[in-house]
């Protein structure tokens, strides 16, 4: 949480007109050193405060350079109400708050006679939970010297850390073990009966965010908060974000899979081994650890090994499927992880005068006895049930037993359209074929007014969009030494300066090696750096070319030339055989719909539209971009993934890329 300036405004006094302030010669031509004037915009300003005063949900797609977040934020403020604005990254979130805000109540109040009470928000776990640091400076258990480090920076840190926001903790590692020891979760929070709950920044937080105006948040927090709101629906404290009756998604493409993930369940073998971890030392300070409890944790610590140990094998994500013949072979096994769980929470429900905590270790047992008895045993049909496994800290494998829902339009609808008044919708990528009709389904959106606003770019002079006719189907084995031949040819022309972009690891990894030692640029790989820190070079390595996959097809930002070509092996359809993307084939199938042109098309062009959204950030930019696909000239699909991109130029020949480029150098 970092708090803003304070004092509400009345902007509605403001006596100037959107048109007023975004036109030229307006406010912001004014206030702005790189002020143009974005029709766009105004428009996107005008559709923003209509739904605002009418009390409409809105969706809105507005291209990149749109200036979308001022859009939003002047009617917004201007509204007067209390909105929540959640985003997809921490950079736009960063962006609002220390840049977009500010300049705003600069632009809107200069004189200082109104300021905007805003708060920024993060999840939970970034912050630290005082009590945990507390119980654990009592009787520390800490394993290895690295650990001993952290504890000892944390611990010197929380006596003047005003927020507890662990991003002021620079010298703490992303993957520190301790911290997840110590973060500020919501299962392991006693709430308003723990001991620390007056000075806790959790509580502080949301003492501030009930005061604030605007509440920057990301999708994560904003869908944990209102899930745990639905789970606890008679609990008026649960949740720590305030009501409101308006909220702005920006980069709303995003919101199915997130809502998706915490409307589901998930429970792993390392929630068990956190339980009884927490269990034991908890009981060891407060001097309670029967022979008894020990003998309880025990039996759970064993119960659960063995459990995940039948589960079916393999890595990744896949569908647990046969979850009824699971267990009748090994329904044994499941009854007594179930009764072990049940004896863990009897056991220390009867403990005499127990501390706070013990009330909470009791509730989260029965929760996993619940969530469990769901997963193994529930017959619901808007759910994929589906088995995870990944490696964890140390080597260690983790085991995810999930529950997702099949379908989130419904939850939405209930949970989240029908109760706001105003729900605002935007992104680069959100309209498909030029309309909304894959979101509004995807999402529940029933009654909403929609605006596709075209570019402030001139996409048609700035970017070059090539695709080789002659190149094998890329679901051919020959594919990939002839995509490795016309990307070495292609870098060569563009001088390097590139992402080459994949949509899976081996493509990557099998095109980097066939091109090691042919490229006279730079190779960047993703994995051999954190994803910053390539980024980082990336900008600082002339003529860098960089080989990434997914997680590079969003929310990176090169502006300028050193970015002039990004280049795409394929359509990117989601892997048919994920679980959760099988099943929302399956599911759309089985009423009668066509997955593949109601779901897997529309999700591919967002994708496709992302990722090739990365080449054109500004005005002065101009490269390449090539799609290695050519089913999108020759299947018929292909015309709908045409029409969804802007306007690009347009080419199968590669002499006309030598123009483009040569005309260009
Ligand atoms: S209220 Fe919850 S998060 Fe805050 S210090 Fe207590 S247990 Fe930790």
């Amino acid at each position: 949480m970092v708090p803003a300036s304070q004092s509400v405004p009345d902007a509605k006094k403001q006596d100037v007109s959107l048109y007023q302030f975004f036109a030229p010669g307006g406010v912001l031509s004014r206030s702005h050193p790189a002020y143009e004037f974005r029709r766009g915009q105004l428009q996107m300003a005008q559709a923003v405060e209509q739904a605002l005063e009418e009390k409409r949900h809105l969706i809105v797609e507005a291209g990149t350079g749109t200036g979308k977040t001022l859009a939003y934020l002047v009617p917004v403020i201007r509204s007067g109400k209390r909105v929540i604005i959640s985003t997809g990254t921490k950079n736009l979130q960063e962006q609002l708050f220390h840049k977009d805000i500010p300049f705003l109540e600069q632009a809107l109040f200069p004189n200082r006679e109104g300021k905007l009470n805003v708060c920024y928000m993060k999840g939970r776990n970034n912050y630290l939970c005082r009590k945990k640091l507390y119980d654990l400076t009592d009787q520390p258990v800490l394993s290895g010297l690295e650990e001993i480090e952290h504890y000892r920076a944390i611990a010197a840190w929380e006596k003047s850390t005003q927020t507890g926001d662990r991003a002021e903790l620079a010298s703490l590692p992303e993957a520190s073990a301790l911290w997840h020891k110590l973060d500020a979760r919501s299962d392991t929070c006693l709430g308003q009966k723990c001991s620390s709950w007056d000075k806790c920044f959790i509580t502080e937080m949301h003492r501030r965010a009930m005061e604030s105006d605007i509440i920057i948040v990301n999708h994560h927090l904003f869908f944990a908060d209102l899930a745990i709101k639905q789970q606890a629906e008679y609990a008026p404290d649960a949740g720590i974000l305030p009501e409101v009756g308006t909220v702005i998604f920006d980069e709303a493409h995003e919101l199915e899979d997130v809502a998706g993930s915490y409307f589901g369940i998930s429970v792993s073998n390392s929630r068990f081994e956190e339980l009884c971890r927490d269990v034991e030392a908890s009981l060891q300070r407060n001097h309670m650890l029967s022979v008894s409890l020990s003998g309880a944790l025990k039996n759970l610590r064993e119960r659960a090994m063995f459990f995940f140990a039948l589960l079916p094998q393999g890595e990744g994500r896949f569908a647990f499927e046969n979850r009824r013949e699971f267990l009748e072979e090994n329904g044994d096994e499941f009854i007594s992880l179930h009764q072990s769980l049940q004896r863990l929470a009897s056991e220390l429900e009867n403990l005499p005068s127990k501390p706070e905590e013990v009330f909470n270790f009791a509730r989260r047992a029965q929760e996993l006895q619940v969530q469990l008895g769901f997963l193994m045993e529930s017959d619901d049909r808007n759910t994929v049930f589906w088995i995870e496994r990944r490696r964890g800290g140390r080597d260690k494998m983790n085991t995810f037993l999930q529950a997702t829902p099949i379908d989130v339009a419904p939850i939405l609808k209930t949970c989240l359209f029908d109760k706001l008044e105003c729900a605002v919708l935007t992104s680069a990528t959100l309209a498909v074929g030029g309309g909304f009709e894959y979101m509004r389904r995807r999402l529940g959106l029933e009654y909403v007014r929609e605006s596709v606003l075209t570019s402030h770019f001139d996409y048609e002079h700035q970017a070059l969009l090539y695709v080789p006719p002659d190149l094998p189907d890329p679901r051919t084995p020959q594919f990939a030494a002839k995509a490795a031949d016309r990307i070495r040819h292609l870098l060569e022309i563009t001088r390097g300066r590139a992402f080459v972009l994949f949509t899976s690891y081996a493509q990557m990894k099998d095109v980097y090696q066939r091109l090691l030692g042919e490229l006279e640029f730079p190779m960047l790989l993703q994995g051999d750096a954190p994803k910053t820190a390539l980024l980082e070079e990336f900008r600082l390595t002339p003529h860098a070319v960089l080989f990434a996959t997914s997680s590079f097809w969003q929310g990176v930002d090169v502006q300028g030339e050193q970015l002039s070509c990004v280049i795409i092996d394929r359509l990117p359809f989601a892997v048919p055989t994920d679980p959760i993307v099988a099943a929302r084939v399956k599911s759309i199938d089985a009423e009668g719909g066509n997955a593949f042109f109601q779901y897997q098309v529309p999700a591919a062009v967002i994708t496709l539209k992302q990722g090739f959204g990365r080449l054109i950030r500004s005005l002065h930019d101009r490269g390449l971009l090539c799609l290695l696909d050519n089913r999108i000239l020759k299947k018929t699909y292909g015309r709908i993934f045409v029409e969804s991109l802007p306007n690009y130029r347009r080419t199968t020949d590669i002499r006309q890329v030598e123009e483009f480029f040569g005309s260009s150098e």
